[in-house]
C-alpha cells in the first residue's frame, strides 16, 4: 500500500463577535488541513497551525516527496520532508505544513492498523485528561474585561478547575483584570496568564511580582521568545512558572529553550513544532531534562484530538502513586472548526476529556460542514517540483 493521494483545504470561520489580545484582533478563524489517501482508499486528516494559505502552498511542494510512500513508514518520510527542506524551513510555516501532513499519516497509519494513535506512540497511561479553558479574551476596547464575570461563571458551570486568561494590556489594567478574576472564580480554581510576548524583561518582572499574590499557575509567554537569557532572568526573579514554546520548533528549538532554563514548562504546537513525530522526541528530551509540558493548541478538532493522543502518552516524571491531572489546552472562544467539522462531538464529562479509543485519531470529517467551510480545496499535481 502505498499514498497516493494528498488534499489540502483552506477553511474559514467568520465570527459573529471578534476578539482581542495583546497583538491584534481576531475577526475569522482561518486554518489548513490536509486529507492524505492510501492507494486501498483509507484516509488520514491532519492540520497545520499558522497562516492557512501559506501552509497549503508548503503542502504543494511537499507532495511530490510523500506520494508513493508507504504510510506505514511515517518516521522515514517525516525524514524525508524534513531533509529535503532543511536549508529552509528549521523554523516557520513550512514546518507547520510537514506538521500537517505528518499528522494525517498517524491518522492514516492508525486506520490502517485499527489501533489509536496513543496505542501507536506506546500506550495511553491516561484515558482522561483535564482540559483547561483558554479564553478571556478582550471584546471590547473601551472596556475590554465586561463579558469576565459571564465568561469565567460559565467555564465554572461547564466543569472547567482550570482557566488561562489573557495579559498585555498595560501592567496597571493587567493587574486589575488578574485581581478582578481571581475574585470571580475563586481560590479554588487554576489561574493562569498569558502575554503572548507582549513585555520586557523588566516590564515582565514588575508584572509577575505584582500578581504572584494571586496564585498564578503559570506565566505564558511573558517575553519575546527570541530572548531565552531574559527568560532565564525572569525566572530567577518571581515565583511563578514560566511557560513557552508555541513559538518553537523541532527538538532542536526545544533544546535551546530547555538548556537556556528559559521556562519552567514548555508548549510545542504539535501541528507546527513538526508534528506527532517530533513531538514525541520533544517529549523524551522534556523528561530527559525534568521539564513539564503541555501542548499549545489553537485550531481545529483535528489539533484537539493529536494533543489528547499526545498526551495519554507522556509519561510522569517523577512517578508517585496519586498522581496530578495532566492538563490539555482547551481553546473556548468562537470557532466552529473546532465545534462542528469532526464527529464524534467533543464531550467533556465530569470536566475529563477522554482520549478515543478508535483508530487513528478517532474522530472523522462531516463531509458537509467541511464545503461549508472550505474557501479553497488543492488536489496536487506529482508535477510541481
Ligand atoms: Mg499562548
Amino acid at each position: 500500500m502505498v499514498i497516493e493521494k494528498i488534499e489540502a483545504f483552506v477553511l474559514k470561520d467568520e465570527l459573529s463577535n471578534s476578539f482581542f489580545f495583546s497583538q491584534w484582533e481576531y475577526a475569522e478563524r482561518r486554518i489548513c488541513v490536509v486529507k492524505v489517501t492510501a492507494s486501498d482508499g483509507t484516509y488520514g486528516w491532519g492540520e497545520g497551525y499558522g497562516p492557512a494559505a501559506l501552509i497549503e502552498t508548503g503542502i504543494k511542494m511537499l507532495e511530490p516527496i510523500v506520494v508513493g510512500e508507504d504510510p506505514l513508514q511515517n518516521e522515514v518520510i517525516w525524514n524525508k520532508m524534513y531533509r529535503k527542506t532543511l536549508d529552509f524551513a528549521r523554523r516557520g510555516v513550512l514546518m507547520a505544513s510537514i506538521s500537517a501532513i505528518d499528522i494525517a499519516i498517524w491518522d492514516l497509519k492508525g486506520k490502517i492498523l485499527g489501533l489509536p494513535i496513543s496505542t501507536l506512540l506506546g500506550g495511553a497511561h491516561r484515558i482522561k485528561i483535564r482540559p483547561y479553558a483558554t479564553g478571556m479574551y478582550f471584546t471590547d476596547h473601551n472596556n475590554p474585561t465586561k463579558d469576565f464575570e459571564k465568561e469565567a461563571k460559565l467555564y465554572i458551570s461547564q466543569g472547567f478547575k482550570a482557566i488561562k486568561m489573557k495579559v498585555g494590556l498595560g501592567i496597571k489594567e493587567d493587574v486589575a483584570n488578574v485581581k478582578k478574576l481571581r475574585g470571580i472564580i475563586g481560590d479554588d480554581i487554576q489561574l493562569m496568564v498569558d502575554s503572548n510576548h507582549a513585555y520586557s524583561l523588566r516590564e515582565a518582572i514588575e508584572l509577575a511580582r505584582k500578581i504572584e499574590k494571586y496564585d498564578i499557575s503559570w506565566f505564558e509567554e511573558p517575553l519575546s521568545p527570541e530572548f531565552y537569557d531574559q527568560h532565564y532572568e525572569l525566572r530567577q526573579k518571581t515565583s511563578i512558572p514560566i511557560a513557552g514554546g508555541e513559538c518553537e520548533y523541532l527538538r532542536f528549538g526545544f533544546q535551546q529553550l530547555i538548556k537556556s532554563k528559559s521556562v519552567d514548562i514548555i508548549q510545542p504546537d504539535i501541528c507546527a513544532a513538526g508534528g506527532l513525530t517530533e513531538a514525541k522526541r520533544i517529549a523524551t528530551l522534556a523528561s530527559t531534562n525534568g521539564i513539564d509540558l503541555i501542548p499549545h493548541t489553537w485550531g481545529t478538532s483535528i489539533g484537539l484530538h493529536v494533543a489528547l493522543h499526545f498526551i495519554a502518552n507522556i509519561e510522569s516524571i517523577p512517578g508517585r502513586m496519586h498522581q496530578p491531572d495532566f492538563l490539555i489546552e482547551y481553546d473556548q472562544t468562537e470557532n466552529g472548526l473546532r465545534d462542528k467539522l469532526t464527529f464524534p462531538a467533543i464531550e467533556m464529562k465530569d470536566g475529563y476529556l477522554e482520549v478515543p479509543n478508535r483508530p487513528g485519531l478517532g474522530i472523522d470529517i462531516d463531509k458537509a460542514v467541511l464545503e461549508r467551510y472550505a474557501v479553497c480545496k488543492t488536489t496536487f499535481k506529482k508535477s510541481i517540483l
